[in-house]
């Protein structure tokens, strides 16, 4: 690495870096790099009383953090923002050495976490009130709004960085003191946070960030009474048990779960637009995104023409260590994902698809996996209805726009969908018709600060990003003031 200045191998805690100090029951958990195996470091695996510890700094911080006017809470964002944009080439090199993504990759994921910093900085300003028109002449409703109170945020290894930045600063903006537990596999990503929160000078306890065994730490984050809100991104599974939970203590919950995405391709699309757009999304970051997409729905007459053209693409795609140059698919996050991706590859090919691009570990070993592209896929197979997250494009031909809803919108997920269509009115029913928190229309990508990211059915709730991100992060709070007669 060329700057070790953010690399922390300690927890931050209530302002302090914390290492587990040999007290009895704290251990470290190893890090390892992806591409390589080799041991990056080792982390703090704590549990309930360090983030009792967390939570207890977060509640003392909490009057002052949300009394501060909303100007000074958002240059503190807007300083986290230039930190991160003044360091992302550091910062996406930690990424990558963690996490496998390419270098590029990593470095726009610094600048897309950045973004929301921005974002978030405005929208603090903005938090408005209301005055509802009164049905009493002597009386007004006023609403105000008042932050949750402390946040307890967990979050995947897919994005180490930009998952968090979403949730902290919107709670940061919205007055909310936040304890941020990261992913085991990726917890360097998340400690420069505390590197950067000790350089701009946050507030002690506004932000902490604990590595360790996920059941014990989310349970103290669902029964300790100073904590409001969770927040959480990672896979269905563990989001309902956590929703569960949470609600039982009457928790907020925000829950950003997986996803099953189609990508429908209609006769009358741009072809080359078409291939481009699930080369970026099914390929970007090896498959390992909950937007990607995992069922490639080709109307007859495009079907076998864009096989040849996308598969011809994906085999192009350069594997490898993501610090090198040029590498567009870094590995897999662990040895579980690539058996994961090779038994829905087998189990589809028993069933009758056919490889037509890549298919099985790619001959750098480790967790590298050849980007792979399966036709004549159908619905009874495993892939149509499990989140792959690795690079296998499924192609399944349809004949109609009617069909093709039906089988798009019959999953349990609702996060993301794509459609490539030159018809006006074709996109307009898409749009009404797919049961999905995001549609895109002749794009691959969508994420953006300024649009509402979230999903619908088993994708979860809540939305993160634009205006109604800090909402999540909110009370309203009605006061009636009476006596106004004479
Ligand atoms: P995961 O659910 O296994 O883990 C996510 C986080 O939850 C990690 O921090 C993990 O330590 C923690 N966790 C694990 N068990 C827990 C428990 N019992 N209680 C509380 N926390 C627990 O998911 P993953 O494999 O890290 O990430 C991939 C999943 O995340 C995919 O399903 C993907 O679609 C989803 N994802 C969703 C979004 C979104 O915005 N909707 C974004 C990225 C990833």
């Amino acid at each position: 690495m060329t700057d070790r200045r953010f690399f922390r191998q300690e927890c931050y805690i209530a302002g302090e870096w914390v290492g587990p100090n040999g007290a009895a029951g704290d251990e470290t958990v190893e890090v390892r790099n992806p591409a390589t195996g080799e041991i990056l470091g080792a982390v703090p695996n704590f549990g309930r009383d360090q983030t009792k510890r967390a939570i207890d700094a977060a509640y003392e911080a909490f009057p002052e953090w949300r009394s501060l006017p909303p100007q000074d809470r958002a240059r503190y964002c807007m300083a986290i923002h230039d930190a991160l944009m003044d360091n992302r080439d550091e910062l996406g090199e930690l990424l990558t050495i963690e996490m496998g993504k390419p270098l590029p990759e990593a470095i726009g994921e610094i600048a897309f976490g950045a973004a929301f910093f921005k974002w978030f900085s405005e929208e603090a300003t903005r938090i408005y009130g209301d005055v509802i028109p009164s049905p009493w002449p002597n009386k007004r409703i006023i609403l105000t709004k008042e932050p949750v109170g402390v946040v307890g945020a967990i979050t995947p290894w897919n994005f180490p960085s930009a998952m968090l930045a979403r949730k902290m600063a919107a709670a940061l903006a919205a007055g909310c003191p936040i304890i941020c537990k990261p992913a085991i596999e990726t917890p360097f990503s998340a400690f420069a946070y505390g590197v950067i929160a000790d350089d701009i000078g946050l507030p002690k306890g506004v932000l902490s960030i604990i590595t360790g065994d996920p059941a014990p730490i989310a349970d103290e984050f669902c029964e300790n009474p100073k904590l409001r809100k969770i927040t959480f991104t990672g896979s269905t599974a563990v989001g309902k048990g956590l929703a569960s939970k949470a609600l039982a203590h009457m928790k907020r919950v925000s829950m950003e779960l997986g996803g099953h995405a189609p990508l429908i391709i209609f006769d009358d699309a741009d072809l080359e637009r078409a291939v481009e757009g699930a080369m970026i999304s099914k390929f970007r970051n090896s498959g390992q995104t909950c937007v990607c997409s995992n069922r490639i729905y080709v109307q007859a007459g495009l079907y076998d023409e864009f096989a040849e053209r996308f598969s011809a693409k994906a085999r192009a795609l350069k594997v490898g260590d993501g610090l090198e140059s040029g590498i567009q698919q870094g590995p897999l996050i662990t040895e579980k994902a690539v058996l994961k991706v090779e038994d829905h590859i087998a189990d589809a090919t028993q069933k009758g698809a056919s490889v037509i691009a890549g298919g099985k570990r790619d001959h750098l070993g480790l967790t590298f996996f050849e980007p792979t592209v399966l036709r004549d896929v159908t619905a009874d197979m495993k892939i149509m209805r499990e989140e792959t997250f690795g690079p296998v494009a499924p192609l399944i031909k349809f004949d109609s726009e009617e069909e093709v809803v039906i089988q798009a919108n019959n999953t349990e997920y609702g996060l993301a969908a794509y459609v490539y269509t030159n018809d006006l009115g074709r996109s307009w029913r898409m749009i009404d018709a797919l049961e999905y928190g995001m549609i895109a229309i002749n794009e691959g990508v969508s994420s953006t600060p300024v649009a509402p990211f979230g999903g619908v059915k088993g994708s979860g709730q809540g939305r993160e990003g634009s205006r109604y991100g800090l909402d999540d992060y909110i009370n309203i709070k009605y006061a009636l003031i009476g006596g106004l007669e004479k």
